[in-house]
């Protein structure tokens, strides 16, 4: 793991405290000034008179303080800590008995253990600089595939509705009952998805922002399946549904609303993964204290590689996922849903034969544990 920069602030401060006897603190910028980021003994603090002189050492980059030429009447010395490219903080040292605070050998030692401290500091801010770079670049990755993807999300729809009105409009007087049909309700089904591509942008939107409180309710497993196998229903038209239940299953915690668009999402995938003609399966069990939930399928599976992956936004594993519609973003909100609701959902390939499955784990809540017990 990556030493952070207060663990390398206190171990210098340590090592230089145990090295001359003195009482050491450390002290960093932060904007135009210093501030005192590690000490030892860790607890203490600096007045008037030491503030005044580590600002100067800092802004001068020379020594001030207790035995400098500079503000003398401050209670210790300050150094600069420096390296090759300028100072990156400033020590301040003192030692509780009057009189000279270093002789000369422990003049030199301070200065080479204050030059491989500020070497040290260079080296972990410059990693955290190269971080902040990377993470600019990933968000920068993050809103180009944003982009592109509403563009191709939003104008693939709008493109299907704006001709078919306009067909519609053109020659709508000409065209058989079947033909008008047929665009009406492409322009149905197409509006359909633009609605549902954008209520996911605005679920992501929610859940990134904090704004998104679950409200729960202890709920019956069969109703919350059969109403996000009710929403699916036209999008599963082209497979065969399984539905297999546990009798008995106890009540869960959980938002319905957000629930049914977590199964609604793993209905909507396994339907467009997998060829038409083959089975979606949902299934709910009880295993040790959690009710599980599973949605599988009999596509091509997930890569082994990309099964965490799968779940950050904008991800998608085949370049061809792009023929189908879609934008990384329902396993993002899936995740996001649950884990506010206090499950996990994890994605694996099916144990029986070519296919992908995505496997939901809620706690038992402890009410409905109760209830259990009542009725038995
Ligand atoms: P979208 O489906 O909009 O691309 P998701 O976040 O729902 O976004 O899924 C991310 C990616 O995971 C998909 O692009 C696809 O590559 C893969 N994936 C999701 N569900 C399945 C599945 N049932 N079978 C195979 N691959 C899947």
């Amino acid at each position: 793991m990556a030493v952070t920069l207060d663990d390398l602030l206190w171990a210098t401060a340590h090592q230089i405290a145990l090295m001359l006897k003195v009482r050491v603190v450390l002290l960093l910028p932060e904007g135009e000034t210093v501030t005192v980021r590690a000490g030892f003994p860790p607890e203490d603090t600096l007045d008037e008179s030491d503030i005044a002189a580590a600002k100067w050492a800092w802004a001068n980059n020379r020594a001030a303080g207790r035995g400098a030429d500079t503000l003398p009447g401050a209670k210790r010395l300050f150094l600069p800590m420096q390296t090759g490219r300028g100072a990156v903080g400033v020590v301040g040292i003192d030692r509780d008995e009057p009189g000279v605070l270093l002789t000369a050998d422990q003049h030199r030692l301070l200065d080479a253990l204050a030059d491989q401290a500020a070497l040290a500091i260079e080296r972990v801010n410059l990693a955290d600089d190269v971080d902040r770079a990377r993470l600019a670049a990933e968000s920068d990755r993050l809103q180009a595939a944003l982009l592109t993807s509403i563009s191709h999300d939003l104008r693939t729809p709008l493109a299907s509705i704006l001709g078919s009105a306009s067909s519609l409009n053109a020659a709508g007087a000409v065209f058989d009952e079947a033909t008008r049909a047929s665009l009406i309700g492409t322009i149905q089904e197409e509006a359909e998805r633009l609605n549902r591509f954008i209520g996911n942008l605005l679920d992501m939107t929610r859940l990134e922002s904090g704004q998104l409180l679950p409200r729960t309710v202890l709920s019956d497993v069969p109703d919350v399946v059969g109403a996000a196998l009710q929403r699916a229903d036209k999008i599963l038209a082209g497979h065969r549904v399984a539905v297999e239940l546990q009798p008995n299953l106890p009540l869960i915690d959980v938002d319905v609303v957000l629930f049914e668009q977590v199964l609604f999402n793993l209905l909507d995938n396994a339907a467009k993964y997998a060829p038409a003609g083959t089975q979606v399966r949902i299934r709910s069990w009880r295993e040790a204290g959690t009710v599980k939930f599973s949605v599988d399928d009999e596509g091509e599976g997930i890569p082994p590689a990309d099964m965490e992956r799968i779940f950050d936004k904008f991800f998608r594993v085949r370049g061809s996922d792009r023929r189908r519609a879609g934008t990384g973003l329902g396993l993002a909100i899936c995740r996001g849903f649950i884990e506010a609701m206090g499950g996990t959902i994890v994605a694996g390939n099916r144990p029986d034969r070519v296919g992908a499955v995505f496997t939901i784990t809620l706690p038992v809540p402890a009410q409905a544990r109760l209830i259990a017990e009542s009725v038995q």
